[in-house]
């Protein structure tokens, strides 16, 4: 890739729930190899938009392109065939499988090499002792690291995540980051929900603002986090 060209870009992208616009006309583009992270407060749309892109959500309008392609009739199989892939907010891990198993099903769909995938990606999320273990015996942290890998077993060009750090103590967040640097650096984009602003000092330099449905501000993040109105509609102040 150019490394300056955009892969993700979204045009007017709207989200009506009933009389509420959740998403309201969006053009939020994110360029090739970027780590992206999406703040704002709680309803301002950051998920939606997320499902959006993926396709779980219908858009009400406007369009996304995605790698110069239009994806926005396509279902989520078919964009995950282009090469999207997403960890939700919720926790999407199959409680009753181990670890290992649990890294089969996104695979089942594909041609990938099982055995050699699942080695990477157990060594990549630092799961590998656990690969026998049952899903339900696992921390918090090891469970978001086990869906972020299931995520990455399909080698997904960019990767979406919804708060991967929510709940986590200090250390697990910082394996997390760790992970994410290190996709990064083997050329994954990535857009990241997140609240923790020390996290998205460490992983992200361009921050998009979501709030009330729309674009608010995007910058780099010393500016957002020096940005009084961002503090204010973000933080409270
Ligand atoms: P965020 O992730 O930024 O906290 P969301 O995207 O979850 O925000 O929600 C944006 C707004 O849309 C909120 O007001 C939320 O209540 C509303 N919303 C989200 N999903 C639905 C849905 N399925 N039906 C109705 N309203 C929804
Ligand atoms: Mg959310």
């Amino acid at each position: 890739g150019g490394g300056t060209s955009t892969i993700l870009a979204t045009k007017q992208l709207t989200k009506n729930f009933g009389g509420l616009t959740a998403v309201d006309g969006v053009d939020f583009s994110v360029a090739e190899g970027e780590i992206r992270c999406l703040i704002g407060p709680n309803g301002a749309g950051k998920s939606t938009l997320l499902e959006l892109i993926t396709g779980q959500l219908a858009p009400s309008d406007g369009a996304i392109y995605f790698d110069g392609e239009d994806l926005t009739g396509l279902d989520t199989h078919k964009r995950i065939d282009t090469g999207i892939s997403v960890k939700f907010q919720s926790p999407h891990v199959y409680e009753n499988l181990t670890v290992e198993e649990n890294l089969r099903v996104p695979l089942q769909r594909t041609d990938r090499d099982v055995d050699r995938v699942l080695a990477e990606t157990l060594d990549r999320t630092a799961l590998s002792e656990k690969a026998e273990t049952g899903a339900s015996e696992l921390s918090h942290g090891e469970k978001q690291r086990l869906e972020i890998g299931m995520a990455v077993t399909l080698d997904p060009k960019l990767m979406l995540l919804d708060e991967p750090v929510a709940g986590m103590s200090v250390d697990e967040t910082d394996d997390v980051a760790d992970l994410i640097r290190s996709l990064h650096d083997d050329g994954m984009t990535f857009v990241v929900v997140e609240h923790d602003m020390e996290f998205v000092r460490r992983i992200s330099e361009r921050v998009t603002v979501l709030n009330q449905g729309e674009i608010f501000r995007q910058g780099p993040i010393e500016e957002i986090e020096a940005d009084e109105d961002v503090r204010r509609i973000y933080l409270g102040e």
